[in-house]
C-alpha cells in the first residue's frame, strides 16, 4: 500500500489517492476510477490496473498473495482526502485490517465523505496528531478566505491563494461557487480540475491562468513562480497561503505579510481521536507527522498503539 519506490510486475500496489508521496512507477496498481484518471494525469505510462468501486471487494487475481491466505477480501471507502482518496480494508477469516492512507473527517466540497469501517488493526496517518491541532470550523475558513479576496480586489490588488494543484485547489475552488468572483487556475490545477468536473464536481466559472489578464482576478496556484517574473503586467500582489500548518503561526501573517489560513485535507487531533472510536481497533499503528506522541496519546486511553513512522518510547508503569 503506498510504497515510495516503484514495485515491479508480479506485486499488486495499492494506490490510496493520486498524490506524488504515495505514487510512484508500479506495474500493477489497485485503485479507484477518479485515482485512475488523476494518476494517468500526473505520472502518465502504462501499468495494470485494478479499478475497485467503493466497497466493491476484490480477491486476487488467482496468485496467492505473500502472507495473506487464498480466501481475502479487499475493500477501498472513502477517506474523504481528495477526489477518489481510498483507504483499504483487508479480511481473511475473522481477522482484519484498515490502513487509512491520508484521510479527513470534516465534509468537504470536492471529495467523498469518510467512512470508517471497522477493523481489528488500524494503520493510520497522524499528520496533526498533537492536542494543539484543531481545526477551525470550514465554514469560518472559508468566510476568512473570501474576506481576504474581496478586501484585496477592492483596494486594487491580485489576491494569490496558494495550496497544491490536487485536491486543495480544487477545494478552495468549489468553496467559492456562490461568491461570484473573477478567477484564474494555474495549468497544473487547471489539468486536474477538469478531470474533477467529470466526475461531477461542481466548480464556479474559472479560467486558465493568463498573466496578461491575471490582474483583478482570484489567483489559485501551487506556486507564485510564473507570478513573480510577470508581476509588472499583474501588479502588487497579497498572497495567503491554504495549510493546516497556519495553526503553528500567530498571528497568521509572516515578515513577508502572506497570510496563512488553516484549510487542511488531513484529520485534526479530535478527528484523529474520534476516527479510533468509530474502527474499534484492537490494536493500532500510526503514521507521519506527530506518530508517537499520538500513539501514547491512545495508550493513555487503554488503545494498544505503537508508531510505525517514530520510535516510541514507551511509558514504566509501576503500578502505584
Ligand atoms: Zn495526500
Amino acid at each position: 500500500m503506498d510504497p515510495h519506490r516503484a514495485v515491479d510486475a508480479g506485486e499488486w500496489v495499492v494506490v490510496t489517492h493520486a498524490h506524488a508521496d504515495h505514487t510512484a512507477r508500479h506495474k500493477a496498481v489497485i485503485l479507484t476510477e477518479p485515482t485512475r484518471r488523476l494518476m494517468r494525469s500526473r505520472l502518465p505510462g502504462s501499468r495494470i490496473e485494478q479499478v475497485l468501486a467503493y466497497s466493491e471487494a476484490w480477491s486476487g487475481d488467482g496468485r496467492t498473495l505473500p502472507g495473506l491466505s487464498p480466501s481475502f477480501a479487499l475493500t477501498l471507502h472513502p477517506a474523504g482526502h481528495v477526489l477518489g482518496s481510498a483507504m483499504v480494508h483487508l479480511s481473511a477469516g475473522d481477522d482484519s485490517l484498515l490502513y487509512t492512507g491520508d484521510f479527513k473527517l470534516r465534509p468537504g466540497r470536492s471529495s467523498e465523505r469518510c467512512q470508517p469501517v471497522h477493523a481489528r488493526t488500524l494503520i493510520m496517518e497522524t499528520t496533526y496528531g498533537r492536542p494543539r491541532y484543531e481545526f477551525p470550523p470550514t465554514e469560518t475558513v472559508i468566510e476568512s478566505i473570501l474576506q481576504f479576496c474581496r478586501q484585496t480586489l477592492s483596494e486594487g490588488l491580485t489576491p494569490v491563494l496558494i495550496g497544491y494543484s490536487l485536491g486543495k485547489s480544487q477545494e478552495i475552488l468549489a468553496s467559492l461557487t456562490e461568491a461570484d468572483l473573477p478567477i484564474q487556475l494555474h495549468p497544473s490545477a487547471a489539468r486536474l480540475t477538469e478531470i474533477y468536473s467529470e466526475f461531477g464536481c461542481r466548480f464556479p466559472a474559472w479560467k486558465p491562468l493568463d498573466v496578461e489578464s491575471a490582474r483583478g482576478h482570484v489567483i489559485i496556484t501551487p506556486t507564485l513562480r510564473p507570478l513573480v517574473a510577470a508581476q509588472p503586467r499583474i501588479g502588487p500582489l497579497r498572497v495567503a497561503s491554504l495549510s493546516g500548518w497556519a495553526l503553528d503561526h500567530r498571528p497568521r501573517t509572516d515578515t513577508a505579510g502572506q497570510q496563512r489560513f488553516p484549510l487542511s485535507d488531513h484529520a485534526d487531533f479530535p478527528d484523529l481521536m474520534r476516527f479510533v472510536e468509530a474502527v474499534k481497533p484492537e490494536r493500532v499503528y500510526t503514521l507521519h507527522g506527530f506518530a508517537a506522541e499520538f500513539a501514547r496519546h491512545l495508550r493513555r486511553r487503554g488503545v494498544q498503539a505503537y508508531a510505525l513512522s517514530q520510535n516510541d518510547q514507551l511509558e514504566l508503569s509501576l503500578g502505584i
